[in-house]
């Protein structure tokens, strides 16, 4: 009985490449650099072959490159709250900052440069400027802006949270935003 071709073994790999039989059983995998094989038997013809895989890629674990529990307490002020949730947005998504910024501008509708909102001379501490003014002297409009921008992060973190997570305030602290579990907020 001749084998099958590769290629038609690739469209049915559940099926023995030369009886093709369903009652195939696989073994351990065995991983070297970028590819891996699978030694797999057939119970019906008792051929034995390896499967063989290629790395196509990698997929960056959303559970954990971000942060759990809190993000930013002890504030509801937009000028603490928004640098500290995009930064959150930027380490989440795993993108610069610019791009996570361009991200929450399409969500707004509010196509501001993210240097007349926010300055970084120190990348590691942003700091959220003043383009609207003085926060505290905010007229309805500037107030108005800076509450879509929040709310949009808002919802951005909110689908950002990972599977068992919500984003949101604490229960027990209503200034302290970050990744709760659920169990925790029922
Ligand atoms: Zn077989």
């Amino acid at each position: 009985m001749p084998w099958k071709s590769n290629e038609d073994y690739i469209k049915e790999s559940s099926l023995c490449p030369r009886c093709n039989s369903c009652e195939i059983v696989g073994h351990s995998v065995d991983i070297e650099g970028g590819s891996a094989s699978q030694r797999v038997g057939c119970n019906e013809c008792d051929a034995v072959w390896y499967d063989v895989y290629q790395l196509i890629g990698y997929q960056v674990d959303a559970e954990i490159s971000g942060t759990l529990g809190s993000v930013s307490h002890g504030t509801h002020r937009e000028q603490d709250l928004i640098p500290a949730f995009l930064d959150e947005v930027r380490a989440r998504k795993g993108v610069a900052l610019a791009e996570a910024w361009n991200f929450v501008c399409e969500k707004t509708g509010l196509h501001y440069h993210m240097e007349t909102v926010l300055s970084h001379e120190d990348p590691e501490n942003l700091q959220y400027r003043i383009f609207w003014g003085d926060p505290e002297d905010f007229d309805s409009d500037q107030e108005r802006q800076a509450t879509i921008f929040l709310e949009a992060l808002f919802a951005i973190l909110e689908d950002l949270a990972p599977r068992g997570y919500v984003f949101g305030a604490h229960e027990g602290d209503g200034s302290d935003f970050g990744f709760w579990p659920i169990e925790e907020t029922e």
